[in-house]
């Protein structure tokens, strides 16, 4: 349930309603908006009388929310949420450029790759240390080592670094990492989710290979449950029948996801379709269809690369797609 509240409601008022519904069991989210400041209600409120609160001289409307997705739910925050990393930001007016390698195999690899991304005009270093592989003879990342040269990358060339997490048991290795990733394979394990939800850290939640918008919501539901609200949404493509890509893009989830939730969505066009030179015209499409920023696989020798080498571009045909992406934006904002 949400209540609008009138222009001119003043912050004692808020709280005196706020320490009431409180004491009706509720959990309450203020947003105070750009036009209006709207109190969410969180918890069993079938027992909240909305004649009741409409009688109240401080409030405009009151809804209830169908959506089971809440803290999430754009209804709740109607102002697009703008999470700060280090000196960047994800949503609202910043793009967001998320590159590098799929895996940190070295130091050399890593360093190389976070000049030449940055060089290109990325806003964050992005790098696999633990490693969700399909078959455990893989190669499964350098784990603690590999966060530690994402680190030594990040003082060098201050980008923020986003890396995933597979075990809550190793939050602790997470201490200086910016942005938390959850892969596509732990976007429903809940109790990774809850235990994120109690850390204060941004955290990039992907969709499942198989999983609807709604269920993705629902994941980010978990973590802001817990008072992280620092969510970030990824599009990563989703299983079809198709064999030719990796998986299917599905663009429409960016405007979808906009008109239901406030996150930021950003878009990963190198999982979405593993093959390399459909990488360029996917960021286009996801820049058009208004994503808050792209997350893409950048290696120096392709060829080699221990983990996605076929998806993931050259430093040199990273420049040209973030070039041609702001291209679109600026054209976007024109349109
Ligand atoms: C990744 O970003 O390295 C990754 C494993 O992606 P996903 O979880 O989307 O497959
Ligand atoms: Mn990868």
């Amino acid at each position: 349930m949400i209540a609008v509240l009138k222009n001119g409601t003043s912050d004692n008022q808020i709280e005196n309603l706020s320490s009431w519904l409180r004491s009706q069991g509720l959990d309450v989210h203020i947003s105070k908006g750009s036009t209006h400041t709207v109190i969410g209600l969180i918890g069993d409120t079938t027992k909240i009388d909305e004649e009741l609160l409409l009688g109240l001289d401080m409030i405009e409307t009151v809804k209830r929310i169908s959506e089971p997705f809440k803290s999430a739910n754009r209804k709740f925050h109607p102002d697009d949420t703008i999470i700060n990393v280090g000196n960047t930001s994800v949503g609202g007016k910043d793009f967001a450029l998320i590159a590098g390698p799929c895996s940190v195999e070295s130091e050399e690899q890593v360093m190389e790759i976070a000049r030449e991304v940055k060089a290109a005009g990325a806003t964050m270093l992005r790098g696999g240390a633990f490693k969700p592989r399909t078959s455990p003879y893989d190669f499964q990342g350098l784990k603690a080592d590999g966060i530690e040269l994402l680190l030594l990358a990040k003082r060098e060339t201050g980008l923020p670094i986003v890396t995933e997490i597979m075990n809550a048991n190793h939050l602790p290795l997470f201490e200086d990492v910016d942005v938390i990733q959850v892969g596509a394979r732990n976007m429903q394990n809940f109790e990774l989710l809850k235990e994120l939800g109690h850390t204060n850290k941004p955290i990039l939640l992907k969709r499942g290979l198989a999983n609807t918008l709604k269920e993705l919501l629902m994941s980010a539901e978990y973590i802001m449950a817990g008072g992280n609200e620092n969510v970030i949404l990824c599009e990563r493509g989703i299983r079809t029948f198709e064999t030719y890509t990796r998986n299917t893009l599905d663009i429409s989830a960016v405007p979808m996801l906009r008109e239901l939730t406030h996150l930021p969505i950003v878009v990963d066009p190198s999982h979405a379709t593993g093959v390399a030179k459909l990488v360029k015209p996917m960021a286009l499409a996801a820049a058009a269809a208004g994503a808050d920023g792209l997350m893409i696989e950048v290696h120096n020798d392709p060829a080699h690369a221990l983990c996605d080498g076929p998806q993931s571009l050259t430093p040199a045909a990273f420049s040209d797609v973030t070039k041609a992406v702001k291209r679109v934006l600026a054209a976007v904002e024109e349109a």
